[in-house]
């Protein structure tokens, strides 16, 4: 069948691999291409060194064409990106997310850039309904990516939510918020044409320079050191915020400002979504997907998604 096989930093190659067997085997209908994936195409993430060469691609949709008996043939189906030990503390806490044994799906085990992929019995599968068009189905990962980041970051019914980052998750962090039962959901932005970007994916406002102590909720999902100073500005006293990103530096922070003048609680979230899948399948009918997905590209043409620097752009998709 066909696959991308990463080689290393910049060499992301087109080929021929053996079929997969065993477990589910999965026709990919479409693979979100993930910031995760363009870290590993620059070589720019924190993970250390990787068991090159693999198939990346964790955020599969596909439908069941061989089964282990988990779901029929025919089915429409996604995966959790960790497929945990289940024997370690980790995993015997309930945190399976946090798992140091598990294995990723496109990384550890071959990944959705591909033709078919098989998921063992540690995969963790989800059903996807047939109503579903391709642009919202293939959202299932990243929207449970988002409601575990507003659930970190601890969003309650009626809180003023501030976001930042309008990316692949800041796109789906809105409805997430939403389902929370935030009242109102602000996108921190950097310029008029994302503010207009905002006002069309379902936030109430968009602002550039949120004022001081404005929100309840802060949560950054844009993987910048800046804007997470700003968003620890922008909540009140009492309030509370997520971090959920991968940072490529670190944040001088002054702490009397979570402490002595805030009184913030601060929760970092793990870009691995546990137990958010069946809720976020749920709420993708409401997701607008042909704003949300930004390009489609056939697997020859992966390596120009990820190559690519092009603005704006939200979730790009590989239809295989
Ligand atoms: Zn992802
Ligand atoms: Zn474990």
């Amino acid at each position: 069948m066909r696959a991308v096989l990463a080689h290393g930093p910049g060499d992301f190659r087109r080929l021929e691999v053996e079929e997969p067997t065993g477990g589910l085997v999965v026709a990919v209908e479409a693979a979100g291409v993930c910031a995760a994936d363009r870290m590993l195409w620059t070589g720019r993430h924190p993970w250390g060194e990787l068991a090159w060469p693999f198939i990346p691609g964790h955020e599969l949709l596909g439908r069941v064409v061989a089964t282990d008996g988990r779901l029929p043939v025919g089915a429409r189906v996604t995966a959790e990106v960790k497929l945990p030990c289940e024997a370690c503390p980790a995993c015997e806490r309930g945190q399976q997310h946090l798992c140091p044994r598990g294995l990723h799906l496109g990384s550890g085990i071959p990944g959705a850039f591909a033709e078919r992929v098989s998921l063992p019995a540690s995969a963790r599968v989800h059903a996807v309904p047939d109503a579903l068009s391709t642009r919202q189905a293939v959202l299932a990962e990243p929207m449970a990516c988002a409601l575990h980041a507003v659930r970190r970051a601890g969003v309650r019914p009626g809180d003023h939510v501030a976001v930042a980052g309008l990316g692949g998750l800041g796109a789906l962090a809105v409805q997430a918020a939403r389902a929370e039962g935030a009242a109102a959901v602000t996108a921190v932005v950097r310029g008029p044409h994302k503010a207009r970007l905002a006002r069309e994916l379902g936030y109430d406002d968009a602002t550039t320079d949120p004022a001081d102590g404005a929100y309840d909720v802060v949560l950054d999902v844009s993987g910048s050191v800046d804007a997470v100073a700003v968003l620890l500005r922008a909540v009140r006293p009492g309030g509370r915020a997520g971090v959920y990103g991968v940072y490529d530096r670190p944040l001088p922070l002054d702490l009397n400002l979570l402490a002595e003048f805030g009184e913030l609680t601060v929760a970092g979230g793990h870009l691995v979504a546990p137990g958010c899948f069946p809720e976020a399948i749920a709420l993708l009918s409401g997701v607008d997907g042909d704003v949300v997905v930004t390009g489609e590209h056939p697997l020859e043409r992966l390596v120009d998604a990820l190559a690519s620097t092009d603005r704006p752009r939200l979730k790009e998709i590989v239809l295989p």
